[in-house]
């Protein structure tokens, strides 16, 4: 018997986990980059990195298009409200900053995971092409990721100035 659907089928629900996970990342980053008022680096930086993810659903798409398949789009409207919850939820803390510095940092790491499982799937399925254009979206979720780690320690003494001054240092 050939299993080689079956694999497949596993890459290709691993892609349209990628692009719902996309999407949720969008849904999530939005929200907190119009609230931030006092950390010019880190709404950059957030900034940055939308514009970024838009084009890893963008390679995302071109590999679908590669294969003949296409994104689930239930999957990518529930992780969006799922992301878009989480934001909201946030909101409601003082400590909204570094809430989602480190939830952001979490995101990053799963992204990261999330791609370096597909690059090993492609190689077992004969994805060739589809390779590149991951590895280019791993290494700005890596580069994301190292950057958010290394502004919190930053993040977190103007949280704490700020608060000790008596001013708003949640956002
Ligand atoms: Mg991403
Ligand atoms: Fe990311």
């Amino acid at each position: 018997m050939d299993h080689s659907d079956d694999t497949r089928d596993i890459f290709i629900v691993g892609l349209r986990n990628a692009h719902a996970m996309e999407n949720q990342a969008l849904s999530v980053m939005r929200p907190q980059v119009e609230r931030l008022e006092h950390y010019p680096d880190l709404k950059a930086m957030l900034q940055r990195h939308i514009s970024e993810t838009e084009g890893q659903i963008v390679r995302l798409e071109q590999i679908f298009d590669m294969v003949d398949e296409s994104p689930s789009g239930l999957k990518a409207t529930l992780l969006s409200a799922m992301g878009a919850m989480a934001s909201m939820s946030h909101s409601l803390a003082s400590d909204e900053v570094l809430k989602n510095s480190m939830a952001n940092y979490m995101f990053e790491h799963f992204e990261i995971a999330a791609y370096t499982s597909l690059i090993t799937m492609a190689g077992h399925v004969g994805a060739a092409s589809a390779v590149p254009l991951l590895e280019q979206s791993l290494a700005e979720e890596r580069r994301f990721a190292d950057w958010l780690h290394d502004a919190l320690p930053t993040v977190t003494d103007t949280f704490m100035t700020r608060t000790a001054a008596g001013l708003q240092a949640g956002v």
